[in-house]
C-alpha cells in the first residue's frame, strides 16, 4: 500500500542477470534501491558480483517507455494501452484469417519469469494454434540441449554447484566463466584452493580462470569435437575406461567406437594443435580422476557443430563413467537468468514445457484436456527460419517479448531485412530498444524486480522473485499483456497471479507435478524433476539416465569443422563474448551509471604480437570488416588474445559496434543456433587515434 511504501522493505528476489540463479534480499524505499544482500539460497552465500549487486538502476532509468507506442506514416505516436492491445489482437486476427496460423510466430524472453514463458507458447498454440515459437536459447545453449538429449536424455546440468565443488578435476571448455557465471566461479575457486581440485581450461583467451587453471590449453578455433573424440579413443584403445558402468549403464559402444577409429592422437593433434604428449596426458587424468565434471558455454556451442562437441563432451563423462555421481556430469553454463526455464516452459517449436515432444501422444492428450486443443504434430519454426520466412513472404507477423534480437542474432544486417518485411512486429520490453525501431506496436514491460513468478537456474533450480516494487506506472507484467490479448480473441483465461499459471503448469508437465509456490515459499527452491510429494532431483542419473530402458546412448560422431576460416582477404579470427560488468547486449547494464563508469565501451582484444606487426596501440580506432559488414572500434593490446585471434565483447554500447554486423548466417547443423564464433574478418587501421 501507499502507506507501506514510505517504509524501508526487505525483499527477497532472484538475480536477472546470469544463469547461477544468486537469490537476495533487496533493501528499498519506495523505488530506491538501498542495498542488496546476498541471501541464503543454495547458489550463494559468498557474495554477489558486480552485476547483482550494483546492476539495479536501469529499472529507475529515465528511458524506461511508460506507454504503448504505435507507428504512424510520420513516426511511432504514444497510445493507452487498450488501444494497443485492440490493435494487436486485431492484426494478429487479421493475419491469421488471411494467411493461415503459421504466419504469425512468437519469441519468448528469457528474462521473463516461467509463467510468462509458459503463457508464450500456450498463446502461440492453443489462441493461435501454431507451433512457431522460440526463445533465445537458440543462440546459445540449444546445441548443448542437443547433444545431452542424444546421449543421457535430459538436456539441463547434471548437478548443482555443490556438486561442481565436489569434483576432483573441473574441466571448462569455451566458457569464460569467472566473467559471465561470476559466483560459480568463485566456488570453483574455492574448491581449488581448499579442497585441491585440479581445473583445467580449455579455450582461445587467457583469461582469469585460464590464468588460474592448473592447466590452460589452447585449441585450434572449433576443434572441440576432435580432442574430445582423441581422448575417448585413446581411453577406449588402452583399456582405461569405466568398463562396469559402461557393461551396466551405457548403450551403443560399438558403433561409438567405429565412428571414431579415425581420431587419433596424431590426427588430434595436426587438426587441434595440441601436442600428441599433452593429449595422451590429458587422457590419462580424466580416467584416472574419481570425480569429472565438464563445463562449457558458448565456445563449445555457437560453432558449426555445437550438437555434436556437446554429445562428444557427454561422450568423454559416459567412457569414464562420470555421471550420477556427485561431483561428475556434464554442465552447460547457462547465460540468461532464466534461459533454462524458457526451454523447460516449452517455448519451443517442437516441444511443450518439460520437453514433451508435440508428438507425443500422452503430451496430446494431456493438452487436449487441458487447452481444448489438438497440439499440431509439425514442428514449427525457430527463430533462425522465423526470419527466412519472413524475407520469403511466408511470416507475416512477430511478437518478440524482451529479446534484442536485432543486435544479438547472427549477421544483424540480413536479420534487419526480415524485420522490414513483416506486415506486424510487437515488440514488448523496458526500453526503447534497437529492434523497437523495426515494430508496429511498443508494448513497456514491467521488470523483473516488479513482479512475482519463477526463474529457473542452470542447475535446473526454480525459485520465486517477490515483488520489490510497483511496475512502474504504464507498465505491465508480461503475463497480463499475453492474457490480455488472448480474451480480447476469445478465450477464458483468467489468471489472476502467476502461481495460478505455476498450477497449470504442474498439471500439464510430468517433471513440474510436485512444483507449488507452497514448497518454493522465501528462499526454499526445487530442482526439477520434482515429484508430486515434492521431492526433487539436485543430481540427476543416480540410478537411471532419461530413456525408455534406463541406459545412457553413446553418440557416434561427426565432425562439422568450421566454415569460415581465415583467408587471404579475411585474415584474422574474430572470437565474441562477454565482459563481466556488461550482460548481453548491454540494455540494461548500460543504464546503470555506476558501471558504465567502470566499462564505458566496447574494444577489440588484439594481440601483442599482432599490435606490434601492424603498429596498433590501445585506443587507437579501427574498422572490422567480414563479409556482412563492418564495424568501427577501438583497439585494446592485451595478452589475454594471441596471434591472429581477435576477440570482440558481444557488449556493444552504440548498435555501430555490434558484432553480429560481423558474423555470418551458417550455424549449427542440428539446432541453426547461429556459429558467431566462426568468424573471420581484415581489421583495418583508422586515422585518428583518442578521444571520439
Ligand atoms: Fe547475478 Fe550471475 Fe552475478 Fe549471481 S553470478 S549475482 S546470478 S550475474
Amino acid at each position: 500500500s501507499a502507506g507501506r511504501d514510505r517504509y524501508i522493505q526487505k525483499t527477497k528476489t532472484v538475480c536477472t542477470y546470469c544463469g547461477v540463479g544468486c537469490s537476495f534480499d533487496v533493501w528499498t524505499k519506495d523505488r530506491q534501491l538501498l542495498k542488496v544482500e546476498p541471501g541464503q539460497g543454495h547458489a550463494n552465500g559468498i557474495s554477489t558480483c558486480v552485476k547483482g549487486k550494483f546492476g539495479w538502476d536501469y529499472v529507475n532509468s529515465g528511458e524506461r517507455l511508460t506507454k504503448p507506442l504505435i507507428r504512424e506514416a510520420t513516426g511511432f505516436r504514444e497510445a493507452s494501452w487498450a488501444e494497443a492491445l485492440d490493435l494487436v489482437a486485431s492484426r494478429l486476427e487479421s493475419i491469421k484469417a488471411a494467411h493461415g496460423p503459421d504466419a504469425l510466430a512468437f519469441v519468448a524472453s528469457s528474462k521473463s519469469t516461467n509463467e510468462e514463458i509458459f503463457l508464450v507458447q500456450k498463446f502461440a498454440r492453443q489462441v493461435i494454434g501454431t507451433n512457431n515459437v522460440d526463445n533465445c536459447s537458440r543462440y546459445c545453449q540449444s546445441p548443448a540441449t542437443k547433444g545431452l538429449s542424444q546421449t543421457v536424455g535430459i538436456g539441463g546440468d547434471s548437478g548443482t554447484i555443490h556438486d561442481i565443488e565436489q569434483a576432483t578435476l573441473v574441466v571448462t571448455v569455451g566458457s569464460n566463466t569467472a566473467e559471465s557465471h561470476p559466483v560459480l566461479a568463485t566456488r570453483i575457486k574455492r574448491a581449488q584452493k581448499l579442497n585441491g581440485q585440479q581445473v583445467i581450461v580449455f579455450d582461445l583467451r587467457e583469461h582469469e580462470m585460464a590464468r588460474r587453471a592448473n592447466q590452460f590449453i589452447r585449441p585450434k578455433p572449433g576443434t572441440d569435437f576432435v580432442w574430445a573424440s582423441a581422448l575417448a579413443k585413446f581411453i577406449l584403445d588402452n583399456d582405461l575406461e569405466d568398463k562396469a558402468f559402461l557393461q551396466e549403464r551405457v548403450n551403443g559402444l560399438d558403433e561409438y567406437r567405429e565412428s571414431i577409429a579415425d581420431y587419433t592422437l596424431a590426427y588430434a593433434a595436426a587438426e587441434t594443435g595440441i601436442p600428441e604428449a599433452t593429449l595422451e596426458a590429458l587422457a590419462r587424468q580424466i580416467a584416472a580422476e574419481e570425480r569429472v565434471c565438464i563445463l562449457w558455454a558458448m565456445g563449445v556451442t555457437q560453432q558449426c557443430g555445437g550438437s555434436d562437441t556437446s554429445a562428444a563432451l557427454s561422450n568423454l563423462l559416459l567412457v569414464t563413467g562420470n555421471y550420477g555421481r556427485t561431483g561428475t556430469g556434464a554442465y552447460p553454463l547457462r547465460g540468461h537468468n532464466n534461459v533454462q526455464g524458457a526451454g523447460d516452459m516449452g517455448a519451443m517449436p517442437d516441444q511443450v514445457s518439460g520437453y514433451q515432444k508435440i508428438t507425443d501422444p500422452l503430451a496430446i492428450q494431456r493438452h487436449e484436456r487441458e487447452w481444448g486443443i489438438t497440439l499440431r504434430p509439425e514442428k514449427g519454426l525457430d527463430n533462425t527460419e522465423m526470419m527466412d520466412a519472413a524475407l520469403e513472404g511466408t511470416l507475416k507477423g512477430l511478437w518478440i517479448s524482451g529479446e534484442e534480437m536485432s543486435l544479438t542474432d547472427a549477421n544483424v544486417n540480413h536479420l534487419a531485412k526480415g524485420f522490414e518485411a513483416l506486415d506486424f512486429l510487437v515488440v514488448q520490453d523496458l526500453y526503447f530498444t534497437n529492434t523497437a525501431r523495426y515494430a508496429d506496436v511498443v508494448l513497456p514491460a514491467a521488470a523483473s524486480l516488479e513482479k512475482e513468478g519463477t526463474f529457473t537456474s542452470t542447475e535446473r533450480r526454480i525459485q520465486r522473485l517477490y515483488r520489490v516494487m510497483e511496475p512502474l506506472k504504464g507498465t505491465k507484467p508480461d503475463w497480463e499483456i499475453y492474457q490480455a490479448v488472448a480474451q480480447r480473441l476469445g478465450t477464458n483465461w483468467a489468471y489472476t497471479h502467476p502461481s495460478d499459471i505455476m498450477t497449470e503448469i504442474a498439471r500439464l508437465t510430468p517433471s513440474w507435478v510436485g512444483v507449488t509456490y507452497e514448497r518454493l515459499e522465501g528462499y526454499r527452491s526445487l530442482c526439477w524433476p520434482v515429484k508430486e510429494d515434492g521431492t526433487d532431483t539436485p543430481l540427476l542419473y543416480t540410478d537411471r539416465f532419461h530413456f525408455p530402458d534406463g541406459k545412457a546412448k553413446l553418440h557416434p560422431a561427426t565432425y562439422k569443422p568450421r566454415q569460415q576460416a581465415p583467408s587471404a582477404e579475411y585474415d584474422l579470427h574474430l572470437n565474441s563474448g562477454r565482459m563481466l560488468e556488461h550482460f548481453h547486449e548491454g540494455n540494461m547494464t548500460f543504464q546503470v551509471p555506476g558501471i558504465v563508469s567502470k566499462a564505458p565501451d566496447t574494444f577489440v582484444e588484439v594481440s601483442r604480437e599482432l599490435a606490434a606487426e601492424r603498429g596498433i596501440q590501445s585506443g587507437q580506432w579501427v574498422r572490422l570488416v567480414s563479409p556482412q559488414g563492418s564495424v568501427k572500434v577501438r583497439a585494446l593490446v592485451t595478452g589475454r588474445v594471441q596471434a591472429n585471434e581477435l576477440y570482440l565483447p558481444m557488449n556493444a554500447r552504440h548498435a555501430e559496434a555490434a558484432v553480429n554486423r560481423l558474423t555470418g548466417s551458417q550455424g549449427d547443423s542440428q539446432t541453426n543456433t547461429p556459429a558467431y564464433k566462426d568468424t573471420s574478418v581484415r581489421m583495418e587501421l583508422l586515422p585518428e587515434v583518442g578521444d571520439n
